[in-house]
């Protein structure tokens, strides 16, 4: 199992835009972004104008950066999506915000996907009362997720949605905050997802 290494604002310095991928400090005036908004590297500013695959590129990469998604797993979710029935960008969208992590961090109960992910793996989520340890798994619309009711598990979920407060759960998602539990409502649509990318682009480029 992948996952992204390295500085994290880095990543948000070279879109442009923040990812939210360290939790509170995303919030707040230590951003990464907010403190320094120009690409990384000693010529960020010097690049000139980006051709159509350049920002195809970037479309993918944030989309990626984003879900916390490496390119092989990415490239897997984008043939499931083109084997869906429907419209293969918005399928590409629906497959990642359905990852297992994902939902633990829409519920709140994380800081942020990684945070999400790592609660997974260390064993304090289950998915229709069976413990799982796949950050990668994909729900489907009935599926429960609740956090275990272990001590560990429940200070932990607590301490994550102190910090999310204020952070909306999804209309797709149900939660409740005093038994720590979730319900897939129905499967996310392009709507419920709210990240500012070209999806269309990224489909175009790995359809070439
Ligand atoms: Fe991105 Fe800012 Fe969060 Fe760093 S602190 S990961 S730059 S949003």
């Amino acid at each position: 199992m992948g996952r992204l290494l390295g500085p994290k604002c880095r990543l948000c310095r070279r879109e442009g835009q923040k990812l939210f991928l360290k939790g509170t400090r995303c919030e707040t005036d230590k951003c990464g972004l907010a403190r320094r908004d120009s690409p990384p590297g000693m010529h960020g500013y010097r690049r000139g104008k980006m051709s159509s695959y350049g920002e195809a590129l970037r479309e993918k990469q944030k989309t990626k950066r984003y879900y916390g998604v490496l390119d092989r797993q990415f490239r897997r979710y984008f043939a499931e999506a083109s084997r869906s029935k429907g419209n293969t960008s918005d399928m590409l969208l629906s497959i990642l915000e359905r990852r297992l992590d994902n939902i633990v961090f829409r519920m709140g109960v994380a800081s942020s996907r990684a945070d999400a992910r790592q609660m997974v793996v260390h064993g304090h989520i289950k998915l229709n009362g069976r413990k799982t340890d796949i950050p990668s798994l994909l729900v489907k619309a009935g599926d429960e997720i609740a956090v275990s009711q272990k001590e560990k598990s429940v200070k932990r979920a607590r301490a994550g949605l102190e910090v999310s407060r204020g952070r909306p759960v999804p209309d797709w998602l149900q939660f409740d905050p005093a038994t720590l539990k979730g319900l897939v409502k129905n499967l996310p649509t392009r709507d419920d997802v709210s990240l500012p990318v070209n999806e269309r682009v990224i489909v175009e480029l790995l359809s070439r």
